[in-house]
């Protein structure tokens, strides 16, 4: 099986999944969008309420703001990843609990990363965060990019974050204006060329160590 193929089996899963409560308070579960050998994957907390009635990642206000982000940097959201911690809606939009990312992450989004494969991860809020530096406080490392295993991780601020602080947005803005710099960065030191079809070494079975 492709890892096109792959990814959209891992989508069918998720949006029918029963795995842990999220699942009732879903109305559409939220599995993550992109080209499957994207450069970089952004992931989100967990869906909100105009994702979970559409099933998209970040289409609502934080979305809109995640747009104008990219498109300053120069990244078409075509070319990106996007997903979520969980794929599924809190109810309340209370935070997710430990149960659940970890049922989450262990079912679907290490696999969704390990089939994309992106040279570079970009954490958007505390969660995500979380998964890749523990412990750490995002005002020390925001911005900053870090080899976790195969991986450059970037830990930003969630753009929602950015709408309700107005101080925050430059700080976001120049946090993701130098992300084609660190993309050059991480595509040179994993010996990846500039493209698209960055083909990784093909489909070999990769140990993943992150959660
Ligand atoms: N916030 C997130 O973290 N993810 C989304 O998909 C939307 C809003």
């Amino acid at each position: 099986m492709s890892d096109d193929q792959e990814l959209e089996t891992l989508a069918k899963q998720i949006v029918v999944c029963t795995k842990c409560e999220l699942q009732h308070s879903r109305k559409k579960a939220v599995p993550g969008e992109g080209p499957a050998h994207a450069e970089i994957m952004f992931i989100g907390e967990g869906p909100g309420f105009h994702e979970n009635e559409q099933g998209r990642p970040f289409v609502g206000a934080s979305g809109k703001f995640l747009d104008q982000l990219l498109e300053q940097a120069g990244v078409t959201r075509a070319d990106v990843w996007i997903t979520n911690v969980v794929k599924c809606r809190p109810p309340g939009n209370r935070d997710p609990l430990p149960d659940e990312i970890e049922i989450c992450t262990s079912n679907y989004l290490r696999h969704q990363i390990r089939l994309v494969n992106p040279s570079i991860i970009v954490t958007l809020g505390r969660f995500s965060m979380g998964l890749f530096f523990k412990g750490a406080k995002i005002t020390q490392i925001h911005g900053q990019m870090r080899k976790v295993d195969e991986h450059f991780v970037i830990a930003m601020y969630h753009p929602a974050a950015a709408l309700h602080q107005m101080a925050l947005k430059p700080t976001i803005m120049a946090d993701f204006a130098r992300l084609p710099e660190l993309l050059s960065e991480a595509r040179a030191a994993l010996g990846k060329s500039q493209g698209k079809e960055q083909k990784k070494e093909e489909d070999k079975p990769k140990q993943m160590n992150l959660f």
